[in-house]
């Protein structure tokens, strides 16, 4: 089947690649719809490699992804062939110590789309768990169904963050993983959110989501100031650090409030700076992510309702022939843009 190839580092293709989707009795064939383009694919094809993870060999990329079931194995007793679903990418050995525990997330074993030397999914079909693979709503399009993965992130950063009614929020970096943790943490109950990134497109973007929205320049001392002059002085209960940056990671406490919360979701190439003393006095939670765990439904459940819209946040779409070409827009990361998908032919 012809699938998006990572060849090496800069190097994709659109190729016909031999793949082992033999069906397992509790697993579902898709047929696929719409795959988003994630900043670790991008990361994959500008550096091959993020973080410890390297490309070795060609990789399919992908896995921000909805579909169709087009067959089901013979165990399966919650999805039909034809219904709409979408997947999450990640698949964890059901024995391990980590799974056990209900931290599926963080189990050494998991094997993750498009993370080497596992194959993503910017293919015409894949096989995957019933288990990890989510009916939706009628209401719920193929396009949003894609963007539930990049929103878990959002909503296990808010769950982690334990936010409360009310609660002041600080979001740093208005990308698309900024961006919808912005989102959950209203739809968590947050009164306000502030939202800071260096790129002002980035940030009318962000205003333009919700009136809760406060767009803040990233400037040397701006953030802490305007926290500080619209909360009498006390600061944010919640700050989550999206932009992966290591001058707004060091700053994370500055404009916390006491007793106030972080959650570190951006990645670090590098270790990096930790106010220990603002941390203290503060008497700070910190909290960190990796990926997600048992929050698609509450995502899926999320879209249907209403309760987060993630439409405005899908600002291109491409053919699946146009794949190659996608990638490399998504490279110079166009700054009207937040979120790139791909269309599978259907
Ligand atoms: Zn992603």
């Amino acid at each position: 089947m012809d699938a998006l190839v990572l060849e090496k580092k800069g190097e994709l293709s659109l190729r016909d690649v031999a793949l082992d989707e033999t069906l397992g009795p509790r697993d579902v064939r898709i047929k696929l719809h719409t795959v988003g383009i994630c900043g670790s694919d991008v990361h994959y094809y500008t550096h091959g490699g993020v973080g410890p993870f390297v490309v070795n060999a060609p990789m399919v990329l992908g896995h921000e992804a909805s579909g169709t079931v087009i067959e089901v194995g013979s165990e399966v007793t919650t999805l039909a062939e034809g219904d709409r679903v979408c997947m999450e990418p990640g698949v964890p050995d059901p024995n391990s110590r980590a799974t056990r525990l209900g931290k599926y997330n963080v189990d050494p074993a998991v094997r993750f789309w498009a993370t080497p030397p596992v194959h993503g999914i910017l293919r015409p079909t894949c096989v995957h768990p019933e288990a990890f693979t989510f009916k939706l709503p009628d209401n719920v399009s193929f396009a949003e169904a894609a963007m539930v993965e990049p929103l878990a992130v959002g909503i296990h950063a808010a769950t982690k963050a334990r936010v409360a009614p009310g609660d002041i929020g600080v979001v740093l970096g208005a990308g698309p993983i900024g961006l919808v943790t912005a989102l959950s943490a209203l739809a968590a109950g947050c009164a306000k959110v502030f939202v800071t990134d260096l790129s002002e497109r980035k940030l009318e973007i962000a205003a333009s989501l919700s009136q809760a929205i406060v767009p803040v320049p990233a400037k040397s001392g701006a953030l802490k100031d305007r926290v500080m002059a619209e909360t009498d002085g006390w600061g944010a209960d919640v700050l989550f650090e999206a932009s992966g940056a290591p001058a707004a990671a060091a700053g994370v406490f500055e404009p916390l409030a006491p007793g106030g919360c972080v959650v570190m979701i951006g990645g670090q190439a590098e270790p990096v700076a930790y106010d220990a003393g603002a941390a203290m006095v503060r008497e700070a939670r910190v909290e960190n992510v990796f990926r997600y765990a048992h929050v698609f439904p509450r995502c899926v459940s999320m879209l249907s309702s209403g309760a987060i819209d993630v439409k405005p946040l899908i600002t291109r779409t491409f053919g699946f022939d146009e794949s190659v070409r996608a990638f490399e827009i998504a490279a110079e990361a166009p700054p009207a843009d937040v979120k790139m998908q791909i269309e599978l032919p259907q």
